[in-house]
């Protein structure tokens, strides 16, 4: 019989809050994006195979309802392939209503799998990934040492939808910073519109204390921070430009946002814009600074 110890700290996205986390690796592979604090405190490793299944086994006495899981840290799709299949064999051995299994991944590691390995795995339920792309701009990718390009970003979305996976992305408001944000918008709109996800979601800029100072060197000129009013900017130039060729669900839920959202791309464009206006106003009220969390 084992405790299930998790080894903090433990990252998932908001939408996977009500589900089942299990660690089938340690920290992050890449873990060199200056603007993330999220892993500096580990070294990347896989979870010995043995211990992971033995808390598959103790998670699905203690929960044998489970049907979601998401396996952290923070990119697991960069285990082997054949790893990760007997962790999808053995989740779906031990939970017997098993849904659907979700990972962080780089657009890396959906580039080193071959389309018939993306394809077994989702057809051992591995079927939603969550992918960072952060800015539809070289030129920031580059600032912010993303290891990747808009290409490659575009290049990994479409693999993915071609297996069947489903592709959950993220852009971060304010990384761009007051100089370049309309470059930042502009080119993550046209990223998008090009290799739409199926799930899209903004969350703001926050430094913490310790990457300051990396991110400051590394960006190449004076960083100055965009405030509300020019996270809010951002927010409306991005979905004024968003005009995917299929419809997109957006979402703005992420703890650091001044002002949630929710809607479907295009079709609720006008409605998402009139609530931007209205904050921008002051007619709705921004969330609190305090409660705002990474
Ligand atoms: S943003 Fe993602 S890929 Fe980059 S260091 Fe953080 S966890 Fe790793």
């Amino acid at each position: 019989m084992i405790e299930l110890e998790y080894d903090f700290p433990l990252w998932r996205p908001p939408s996977e809050g009500e589900n089942l986390i299990l660690q089938a690796s340690l920290g992050c592979s890449f873990n060199g994006c200056t603007f993330c604090s999220m892993y500096k405190t580990k070294r990347f490793a896989a979870k010995p195979l043995e211990r992971l299944f033995a808390e598959i086994d103790q998670a699905a006495r203690d929960w044998p309802d489970a049907h979601r899981v998401f396996l952290a840290d923070g990119d697991a799709l960069v285990l082997p392939t054949d790893h990760l299949l007997r962790i999808l064999e053995r989740l779906a051995l031990r939970l017997p209503n098993l849904a659907r299994v979700a990972v962080y991944a780089t657009p890396v590691n959906l580039w080193r799998k071959s389309e018939a390995e993306l394809a077994a795995l989702k057809a051992h339920k591995l079927s939603l990934i969550y992918l960072g792309i952060e800015s539809g701009s070289g030129d920031i990718l580059r600032r912010i040492r993303k290891g990747t390009t808009p290409q490659s970003m575009a290049g990994a979305i479409a693999r993915g939808r071609a297996a069947g996976l489903k592709i959950s992305a993220t852009v971060i408001l304010g990384l761009g910073g007051r100089r370049r944000w309309q470059d930042h918008i502009d080119e993550t709109a046209g990223l998008i519109n090009q290799a739409p996800p199926h799930y899209l979601s903004t969350l703001q800029l926050r430094l913490a204390p310790e990457v300051q100072a990396r991110f400051q060197e590394k960006f190449g000129e004076p960083f100055e921070p965009q405030d509300d009013a020019g996270m809010l900017a951002e927010q409306a130039r991005l979905i004024a430009a968003l005009d995917p060729p299929r419809p997109i669900i957006f979402r703005s839920n992420h703890a650091s946002n001044a002002l949630p959202l929710a809607g479907t791309l295009p079709k609720d464009r006008p409605h998402l814009l009139a609530q931007l206006g209205a904050a921008g106003r002051g007619e709705i009220r921004l969330r609190p600074r305090i409660v705002r969390g990474l």
